[in-house]
């Protein structure tokens, strides 16, 4: 099974975007996963293939229109479908790694981007789409929030990392950020590697490391410490 994206979205041409380049444009080349783009605009209405309208109650801006989004959808995505069905949206449950985890693992995904001030909420309900923020700030659209999921889902496919163990290690894992790395010289500018990772003492480093991790997550975010704020 590989895992299949799907995004509908007004600006295909942004995919694969940086997703073509190095890990997962090589396991996007290598068939480890597959990227679809789709047009959401070729559901338009009319001769100009309108997509949007303005908000029912006044205000600026214009809304994406239901029908023209269940359009798209409907024919990106047959009835028996496993993927779930993803909206982009500031509005969302925030991404976090164990959901990440769970969708990599999966058939993949179908990825709805938003534009102007979002979409009408009738498709969100009627298509039963799962809105998913990555974080707390407002993008122009959902394109690039779709490039961060697929990327932090991708590299989570066996085979699209260089050694399938490195993901265990890293920040988020287990709810703790990452302890600090070093790599050569041995010394610059006056700062020295830490000794114990020039030890040799796996046991030491392994204490060392896990005792770094708390140190950071204590101090930068201590939300991840208390196991009710991980959703
Ligand atoms: N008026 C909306 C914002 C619309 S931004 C509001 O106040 O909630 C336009 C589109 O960008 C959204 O429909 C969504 O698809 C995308 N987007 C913006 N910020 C995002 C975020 N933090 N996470 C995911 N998608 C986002």
């Amino acid at each position: 099974m590989t895992f299949a994206a799907t995004v509908l979205t007004l600006y295909p041409e942004m995919f694969p975007g940086p997703l073509g380049a190095s890990l997962s444009g090589d396991a996007l080349s290598r068939g480890l996963w597959s990227l679809e783009a789709r047009q959401i605009r070729d559901h338009g209405i009319g001769r100009h293939r309108n997509v949007d309208d303005t908000p029912a109650g006044g205000g600026v801006g214009m809304v994406l229109r239901c029908d023209v989004l269940a359009a798209a959808i409907d024919a990106a995505v047959p009835p028996d479908d496993p993927r779930p069905k993803l909206l982009m949206s500031p509005r969302g449950r925030p991404l976090r790694q164990a959901r990440v985890r769970e969708l990599a693992g999966g058939p993949g995904a179908i990825i709805v981007c938003g534009r102007f001030e979002g979409v009408d909420e009738r498709v969100i309900e009627g298509r039963g789409l799962e809105e998913v923020s990555i974080g707390d700030y407002v993008l122009s659209g959902g394109e690039i929030a779709a490039l961060v999921l697929l990327d932090a889902c991708v590299r989570l496919i066996p085979g699209v990392m260089g050694k399938e163990s490195s993901g265990l290690d890293e920040s988020f894992e287990g709810n703790r950020l990452e302890y600090p790395q070093y790599t050569r010289p041995r010394e610059w500018e006056g700062r020295p590697i830490p000794d114990v990772l020039m030890s040799g003492n796996h046991a030491a480093i392994e204490k060392w490391r896990r005792a770094e991790a708390e140190r950071i997550t204590r101090e930068r975010r201590p939300d991840l410490l208390s196991p009710s704020s991980s959703p």
